[in-house]
């Protein structure tokens, strides 16, 4: 089998961020890097667990959410995968600015966390969720859309 494009990213020099990942068509994957890979800090389960249940729901209802396709996590627990359409580069990172900016934020009952709505509810941890997303939205603040692409 080939290998697929994003194992062909040198993950030994990666830098938190966002780049884009993939284009098929129209639709864009961009792949949220929020922890440096192979260095020993990772997303827990259950922060991660909870940012994907604010960011899906949080993107979904945003301004942007026809163009949204779909959040998720990375199974290396450093980040997140989104995908999109008919949105700009700069589009995308006002929306990747806004749901962590959300996520930071966020108090009350996590959307979702349920038996009937979700595989694993206990698994959640919002106070955890929450400290990554503020550090990753130190990230974000120093981005600028030309800077959301992988070194060639
Ligand atoms: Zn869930």
């Amino acid at each position: 089998m080939e290998r697929i494009a994003s194992f062909c990213v040198d993950h030994t020099t990666l830098k938190r961020g966002v780049y884009l990942s993939r284009q098929d068509g129209d639709v864009n994957t961009w792949d949220l890097r929020m922890k440096e890979p192979n260095k020993g800090d990772y997303l827990t389960t259950g922060a991660m667990h909870t940012l994907e249940h604010l960011f899906a729901t949080y993107a979904r209802n945003s301004q942007y959410g026809q163009g949204v396709i779909y959040v998720g996590p990375m199974g290396c627990r450093t980040g997140f995968y989104l995908l999109t359409r008919g949105l700009t580069d700069a589009q995308v990172l006002d929306l990747i600015q806004k749901s962590f900016a959300f996520m930071e934020a966020f108090e009350g009952d996590i959307p979702g966390a349920s038996e009937r709505e979700c595989g694993n509810y206990r698994d959640m941890d919002l106070a955890g969720a929450k400290r990554e997303a503020a550090a990753y939205a130190r990230v974000l603040e120093g981005l600028c859309p030309q800077k959301m692409r992988y070194e060639a």
